[in-house]
């Protein structure tokens, strides 16, 4: 089967089944996974942030970073569809009592800095404590402006809050921009990155901060459940991923961009196209029949009010080659 619901489908090739068969480990809790080790100063210095620190999944590393930059009554300012607002359980208001202050973003993604000022609550008793700005990046996609990213790390020096990017597909905007991860981090404090998304690790995620940051972080990490023992067995799919799936994702952008322009050959109606996301727009009685149709055809997509495509290392252009055809054929019905 081709799967284009998400690039989280992705299973560990041969390759990297043998990276993490062949792991040292030692028990991580106690600070003694050389993988583990060698996975989180990987993440450091392709960061350029003192320290990092490997979590289960994206949800766990987000819970935690917001745990260690926010007390409780403390309100973190949002996107209205970013995942550690809309998707992740509420996790931060019903575990760590911080309240969120969700605001809609702006076309490109971006959060914009005169709405985000108008909602930051004064020093008063009435309020919450307004503390950290998460911006998403990619979000939907989007890859957020380096110059934005760049206004928006001075604008929370002045008002004295920290940034954290929820980067889950954060290579997904280095490849897209042609620049290191080092100069999309240099303008936030805190950053997750998903390791089990586009860069194919069965499992995942890391925070990225300053030292002191990563060791509240720890903390967090293990009252929340995440401290892991021989976890080097998954930090070496991690490491296998940082050496031969970054720079790969280009292709996976080349893919939906040209299954976007392939589709809109034969008449659908895309809305966008961004990394390594097509978004397409299906009248309503289409959307059941055309998901089954391409089911009995060995291809499942997610359709809906919003069908979206996503592009991975498991799709080469031969499958999304037979996804045109099929869906032409389909249209002819
Ligand atoms: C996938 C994702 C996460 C984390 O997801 P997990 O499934 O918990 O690893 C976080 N943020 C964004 C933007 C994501 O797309």
């Amino acid at each position: 089967m081709v799967d284009l619901r998400s690039d989280t489908v992705t299973r560990p090739g041969a390759a990297m089944l043998a990276a993490m068969m062949s792991a040292e480990t030692g028990d991580d809790v106690y600070g003694d996974d050389p993988t583990v080790n060698a996975l989180e100063a990987e993440a450091a210095r392709l960061s350029g942030k003192q320290a990092a620190l490997f979590l289960p999944t994206g949800t766990q590393a987000n819970l935690v970073a917001l745990l260690s930059h926010c007390e409780r009554g403390d309100e973190y300012i949002v996107g209205q569809l970013a995942h550690n607002y809309k998707y992740e359980a509420g996790g931060a208001a019903v575990l760590g009592s911080i309240q969120p202050q969700p605001i809609l973003a702006a076309a490109d993604g971006s959060l914009p800095l005169d709405v985000v000022a108008s909602v930051i609550k004064p020093d008063d008793a009435h309020f919450a404590r307004s503390t950290l700005l998460s911006l998403e990046n990619t979000h939907n996609g989007k890859v957020l402006p380096l110059a934005y990213l760049k206004d928006a790390f001075a604008f929370t020096r002045e008002h004295q809050l920290a940034l954290h990017i929820d980067g889950a597909r954060i290579f997904n905007a280095v490849v897209e921009l042609d620049v290191t991860l080092e100069a999309i981090a240099r303008y936030c404090d805190s950053l997750t990155i998903c390791l089990s998304k586009g860069l194919g690790a069965p499992v995942g995620s890391l925070l990225c901060g300053s030292e002191d940051y990563i060791k509240r972080a720890r903390r967090w990490r293990k009252m929340t459940g995440g401290g892991m023992r021989q976890a080097g067995i998954l930090a070496a799919a991690g490491l296998y991923a940082f050496q031969h799936n970054i720079a790969r994702l280009k292709e996976d952008h080349d893919n939906a961009r040209w299954l976007a322009e392939q589709l809109k050959a034969i008449g659908v109606d895309v809305r966008r196209q961004d990394t390594n996301m097509v978004f397409v727009r299906l009248a309503d009685h289409q959307t059941e029949p055309l998901k089954q149709y391409m089911h009995q055809r060995g291809i499942i997509i997610s359709t809906g009010a919003v069908t979206r495509l996503v592009t991975h290392l498991d799709v080469d252009r031969h499958a999304l080659e037979e996804l045109v055809r099929h869906w032409q054929a389909f249209l002819a019905i």
